[in-house]
């Protein structure tokens, strides 16, 4: 069977039309840098294989260094969107630097005539782009995504036939029979559309998986804090305490509730009593560790499991708040109010609604005793 060039590089350019104008939906819509990348790829490889058309006519002596050197420019914006996938930003003089050596080597080797002017620079880059690439996404973490399997296993797949196909063009050349059989440009064509209907599945996978752990995370936490809501902190709590029970080790809740908040309100309006409450979990997240779960338990009420805490260093976590609160500075002429804290430890027991109702005896005992101190429930729960 005799592939028609020009016919699959066409269905190549417009695959990638097809697919560059969908992502550019989905980059409107959800912003995120690696959509924008793999758009601007697709459209580098789009327009790449519409430069290519023109080889064999007059216009070769520039559309073919042009398709090259877009092509390698697609493959590096590829390896910018994997990148980005991990919060890594990319020079972009290392981005140009691939497609302008490119430009060059296939502009110096007789265009007008040669086909295959600067391939193997070509070749050598698209290889290299690839590899970054699937480098990057072989990097990411497994909580990332899923979608990460296919990605990076179809990037490598297409740096290894790029680097395989450079070594046998160093070989035989263009015209040698390895290269016109496994490496031709009909072949690679081919390859590289099943590659990106792969890569756009997957690439939707991820994208969709990202827009579900945002609204997950929003949905958990507390609009004004960033602390976790009481459902999800009362969800996450009763699972840790029963890993805690099983592994038989103790945990303590705190209860903690900002003194006379109404009158800070009152006196100095809604706006300045949300910037205490905004301070408050500022310093509760300064103080806790990393394995502790805080919680906006209510108005100005929060709660906190710190799993293995003994009283003492659960009086030490609650005191580290209050160090934190007194070391920002609030805003002029106002005054952060104290805070009363509820102490319930668990030794032998994991429910979660009886140590809570402890903290809780504990905390009206600390505003009965006259407010800003910090209580701990006389016999643990
Ligand atoms: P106590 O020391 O006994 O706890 O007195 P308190 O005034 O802090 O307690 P009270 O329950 O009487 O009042 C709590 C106030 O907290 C009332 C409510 O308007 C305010 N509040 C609750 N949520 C928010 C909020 O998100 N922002 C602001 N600015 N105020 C809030
Ligand atoms: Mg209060
Ligand atoms: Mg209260």
């Amino acid at each position: 069977m005799v592939l028609d060039v020009s016919s699959l590089k066409l269905t190549l350019g417009i695959v990638a039309l097809t697919l560059s104008a969908l992502f550019y939906g989905s980059y409107r819509r959800t912003g995120s840098p690696y959509s924008g990348w793999w758009c601007l790829a697709l459209g580098l490889l789009m327009a790449g294989n519409v430069a290519y058309l023109l080889t064999g006519t007059s216009q070769q002596v520039w559309a073919d260094p042009l398709g090259n050197a877009l092509l390698v420019a697609g493959a590096f914006s590829v390896w910018a969107g994997s990148r980005s996938l991990r919060l890594l930003s990319t020079s972009r003089w290392l981005l140009l630097a691939g497609p302008v050596v490119t430009a060059v080597a296939s502009a110096i080797e007789n265009p007008a005539s040669n086909v295959w002017s600067g391939g193997l620079v070509y070749l050598a880059l698209m290889a290299v782009g690839l590899a970054l690439a699937a480098r990057e996404l072989a990097l990411l973490k497994p909580t990332e995504s899923q979608a990460r399997y296919p990605l990076a296993v179809s990037a490598g797949i297409l740096a290894v036939y790029y680097f395989a196909r450079g070594c046998v063009y160093m070989v035989e050349g263009p015209d040698g029979p390895e290269f016109t059989t496994y490496f031709s440009s009909a072949f690679t064509s081919m390859l590289t559309i099943v590659m990106l209907v792969i890569v756009s599945f997957s690439m939707t996978a991820l994208s969709n998986e990202q827009l579900i752990n945002g609204l997950n995370d929003r949905a958990s936490r507390d609009g004004l804090t960033g602390l976790l809501n009481r459902t999800t902190f009362e969800e996450q709590a009763e699972l840790e305490l029963r890993r805690l029970q099983a592994a038989g080790s103790v945990s303590a809740v705190i209860l903690a509730d900002l003194d006379n908040f109404k009158a800070v309100n009152d006196a100095h309006g809604h706006a300045a009593g949300d910037a205490a409450i905004q301070a408050f979990a500022a310093a509760c997240r300064a103080s806790i560790r990393h394995m502790d779960l805080a919680g906006r338990y209510g108005g100005e009420e929060f709660i906190f499991l710190l799993p293995g805490a003994s009283e003492e260093s659960a009086e030490m976590i609650a005191e580290t708040i209050n160090l934190h609160l007194a070391s920002t500075r609030p805003p002029e002429g106002f005054r952060f109010p104290t805070v009363s804290y509820g102490i319930a430890t668990s030794t032998n027991t994991a429910d979660l609604t009886a140590m809570i109702a402890a903290a809780d005896s504990a905390l009206y005992e600390a505003k009965n005793l006259g407010r800003n101190r910090i209580v701990t429930a006389r016999t643990g729960t």
